[in-house]
């Protein structure tokens, strides 16, 4: 299968291109050329399919031209070794559980999926393969223990120093092997930009075969979309969900579009965001404004120009009528959110984290404006990862914290102080 950029449709290149580059030289986004669909038989059984089987049936699809069917089915199933329960609140009030994973973030389906296709795409290399990845939190978690002991692979975590929670440094910090913490004493727009200045280098991105990993590849995104289908199978036949999503760069909403075009049954989709309501506001008024972020307890949201929008408007054509027919749009702020997770501990007894209760909270003003739609909301984080917001509004030890969490904090932090000077930065680099 070829892939195009979104930005310039004769630009194509192949799988291995697409997900090793990660970007197009015009800044645009790798999209499959035409978007796969299932065997036929694919939906009139795809009620009775597992997720691994429902996994493999997607990524055939999409990779089966390119990776050989046992090789694939392997690495759905090593991504897939962790279940997405879906969780019901009330009638027409589902929660899916995203978070059962090695970092406790829905990340994890994206960057093991990730990790593995990279490493296959690569088999047979004698060279290392450097993933590079500039991280505000959650997904340099993820990436850095999908990539632990991956042969062939290394990968350097910039973090700006002082401004990740205690628990998400560690989970960078204390895997040693190949991965490498980069303690950065700067911001997160400083390792963005670190990072940028590295694959803007050729020469060294060349002799070091360096790679990205965030959400603008698509080996993310697709992994991703497996979970929609898995979850929608859990209702009754002949109801259609709106699936409800926090979004900051909007690879997990786009990863429901893809669920979609492959045919999915979905009455459509709703983008619940914290303040920064830049594709809420594009919906509502056709006006795409883009703006520096604001800080939020919902901080993984944080983003004032999601990088998946291309994508979005590929999918629809470049129609903002036909975009928001399938997607509607609500936000909300800190102190709503704070109350939610209160409402939602009182009303059900379940602890939800700040970004599902984003979520939960548009689910909720979407169903009672539209009587009888059942509507999922995708729980993206275990409340356990913010456990300062939850015990601020629900007491003391009022969220139980996963042992795989609990366990990271005796471990020592092992990390390399850097400066945020690109020179600096990439001479360092140079050495390693
Ligand atoms: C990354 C993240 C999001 C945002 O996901 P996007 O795909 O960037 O829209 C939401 N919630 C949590 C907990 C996250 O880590």
């Amino acid at each position: 299968m070829l892939y195009q950029s979104t930005r310039n449709p004769a630009h194509k290149v192949d799988l291995k291109e697409a997900i090793l580059r990660s970007l197009p030289p015009d800044n645009g986004l790798y999209m499959p050329v035409s978007l796969p669909t299932p065997d036929p038989a694919f939906w009139s059984c795809w009620r009775d399919l597992s997720f691994q089987e429902i996994g493999h049936a997607v990524a055939s699809a999409y990779f089966g031209e390119d990776v050989p069917a046992a090789d694939l089915q392997e690495i759905v199933d090593g991504t897939l070794s962790f279940d997405a329960p879906l969780v019901t609140l009330a009638p027409g009030d589902h929660v899916l559980e995203l978070f059962h994973g090695p970092t406790l973030a829905f990340k994890d389906f994206g960057a093991r999926f990730m990790a593995r296709l990279m490493a296959w795409l690569t088999r047979g290399d004698d060279r290392l393969l450097t993933v590079l990845v500039a991280t505000s939190g959650d997904t340099g978690g993820a990436v850095a223990s999908a990539f632990h002991q991956v042969p062939g692979t290394r990968v350097f975590i910039l973090y700006p120093k002082g401004k990740v929670s205690g628990l998400q440094e560690k989970q960078l910090t204390t895997l040693g092997g190949n991965i490498h913490a980069l303690e950065v004493d700067g911001t997160f727009d400083d390792c963005q930009r670190l990072v940028k200045s590295a694959f803007l280098d050729r020469a060294l991105a060349e002799r070091l075969n360096l790679t990205s990993a965030n959400s603008i590849n698509l080996a993310r995104l697709v992994p991703q979309s497996f979970y929609y289908i898995h979850s929608a199978r859990q209702l009754p036949e002949g109801i259609e969900p709106v699936f409800v999503v926090p979004s900051g760069n909007f690879g997990n909403l786009t990863a429901g579009l893809l669920a979609r075009q492959f045919g999915l049954p979905v009455r459509g989709f709703v983008a619940a965001t914290n303040c920064n309501d830049v594709v809420p506001a594009y919906l509502r008024s056709g006006s795409y404004q883009p703006r520096p972020s604001t800080a939020t307890i919902s901080n993984a949201m944080d983003v004032g120009a999601p990088s998946n929008f291309d994508r979005m408007q590929a999918l629809f054509g470049g129609s903002w009528e036909s975009m928001k027919a399938v997607i509607h749009g609500d936000a909300f702020d800190d102190d709503t959110t704070r109350a939610a997770i209160r409402t939602v501990k009182s009303l059900h007894d379940y602890e939800i984290d700040p970004h599902a209760a984003v979520g939960w909270l548009a689910a909720g003003r979407f169903r009672a404006k539209h009587p009888g739609s059942a509507t999922i909301t995708l729980a993206t984080a275990h409340p356990a990862k913010f456990i300062d917001v939850m015990e601020h509004e629900l007491g003391p030890g009022a969220v139980e914290i996963p042992e795989r969490l609990a366990i990271l904090a005796d471990r020592p932090k092992v990390a390399t102080p850097l400066t945020a000077d690109e020179t600096a930065f990439k001479a360092w680099l140079a050495e390693q």
